[in-house]
């Protein structure tokens, strides 16, 4: 057979259930997916195929999943930091969203924060925004997956100044992009249980349903939303979407940072994942996630950077790094949240959180080649005595050489081949020219 590209050599991490790891590989792709995935015997010729990729001495590993995004604030990238989360968001972010995202504004950003993600190994994300069409657009450009979730929310929002017809600009948005890109999926995402009332929290969830497709929502993510939410409905804000009825195997939880055993029992036994987004809790101070105790209930915990106002960049490499150390030194325990264990939360767990675990997440044969080649020549890479624990620990990603999605190489040697970095620059800095 004549493959579509070979990648040979390196190091294969391939995130699977086993933590398999082997050197000098051989993966071969045909038809955007994973064929053959082995160790490449010395003295062997390689198979047929119109592209070579020499990994030398890389670490080949899955593209990373960012579990939770919202690409377009790339354009409030470091605009009102060091503020409280209500006081931020009410003062500043809504403000500025409503006065400077438009589909062009959106599109832009959002191409911005497609270009740092692939740059930093990112080959999947899931997001959620206002002029998601925009963003689908700028992820089709990329070359990037994603899981596209239209922004619902019972307030005047851009793109939807009405917001009764906030479920139908939803259903609108699923059927356009159903089957518009086989590597876009549209979604619903849902502001939160404190912006959008009963009704629409339940419409919402039965659009996604009806369609078969994830639904997204900020929950529990502050002390402020606990008091709230517990002061007007009686309940936790996980006991009050269960009361909704929303939490099952398709709702993607983000942040769960206040929520106790009865919440994680109630996630854990409907089967809703939870998006931890650790430097966003961290960078307002709302609190740390307990992944330990999540993941020991069997609970799929995906790691997401949340928008860029409030990390303020997308590099998955460092929520990896964060992530592993904030629940260290949480549960004052080294062993807690292992290399393995979060590299999972990047790769496979999230992919299963944003129901794609069957095509994405791990390195092995049948699944779609989304995949990064790390450069482990660098100084602060030397030497490589363990493969996990330097992708989680030690690499950034400036690191990353080499993209590729759907078996399509949209990164090679650091320069993007679907986009041009300059215009993409040039267009964002106009507009926040404009924001400031
Ligand atoms: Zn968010």
């Amino acid at each position: 057979m004549r493959y579509d590209l070979v990648i040979h050599g390196g190091v294969i991490v391939t995130a699977d259930a086993d933590g398999t790891v082997f050197d000098n590989g051989l993966i071969c792709i045909k038809d955007g997916r994973l064929v053959r995935l082995e160790p490449l015997r010395q003295g062997s010729i390689l198979p047929e195929a119109v592209t070579f990729i020499d990994a030398g001495d890389g670490i080949v590993a899955p593209g990373l999943i960012n579990a939770h995004s919202h690409l377009p604030m790339t354009l409030f990238r470091g605009l009102a930091d060091d503020l409280p989360l209500q006081q931020w968001l009410e003062a500043h972010i809504f403000p500025a969203e409503a006065a400077h995202i438009t589909p062009h504004s959106a599109k832009a950003a959002a191409l911005l924060g497609c270009a740092e993600m692939l740059l930093s190994g990112t080959t999947t994300c899931c997001d959620g925004y206002f002029f998601e069409d925009a963003v689908a657009e700028a992820v089709a450009t990329s070359g990037m997956r994603a899981v596209l979730g239209q922004g619902v929310i019972d307030h005047p929002a851009p793109g939807v100044p009405d917001p009764t017809g906030n479920i139908a600009a939803a259903e609108a948005f699923i059927n356009r992009w159903k089957e518009a890109n086989p590597c876009i999926r549209p979604s619903v995402f849902c502001h939160s249980p404190y912006t959008c009332s009963a009704a629409t929290l339940q419409a919402a969830k039965a659009l996604t349903r009806a369609h078969g497709l994830l639904f997204q929502i900020h929950a529990a993510e502050t002390r402020w939303e606990l008091d709230t939410i517990r002061q007007s409905h009686g309940v936790s804000p996980i006991g009050y979407l269960d009361r909704l009825g929303l939490l099952d195997a398709d709702t993607l939880l983000v942040h769960c940072v206040w929520i106790d055993e009865v919440d994680i029992a109630l996630i854990a036994k409907r089967g809703a994942a939870v998006a931890h987004c650790p430097e966003s809790n961290m960078k307002l101070a709302s609190g740390i996630a307990p992944v330990t105790r999540l993941l020991r209930d069997g609970v799929t915990v995906a790691l997401g950077t949340d928008g860029c106002a409030s990390n303020n960049d997308l590099d998955h490499f460092r929520t990896m790094d964060l992530a592993a150390k904030l629940q260290k030194v949480t549960d004052r325990d080294p062993t807690a949240a292992g290399a393995a264990s979060v590299l999972a939360m990047a790769t496979r767990q999230a992919a299963a959180a944003i129901g794609m675990g069957a095509e994405i997440g791990s390195l092995e044969s049948g699944k779609r080649a989304d995949l990064i080649i790390v450069d482990a020549n660098r100084p602060h890479m030397v030497p490589l005595y363990h493969p996990i624990s330097q992708l989680v620990y030690t690499a950034g990603g400036a690191d990353v050489r080499t993209v590729v999605v759907d078996g399509r190489i949209v990164l090679r040697d650091r320069c993007l081949q679907t986009m041009e970095l300059e215009r993409i620059r040039t267009a964002v800095a106009r507009l926040a020219k404009a924001v400031r």
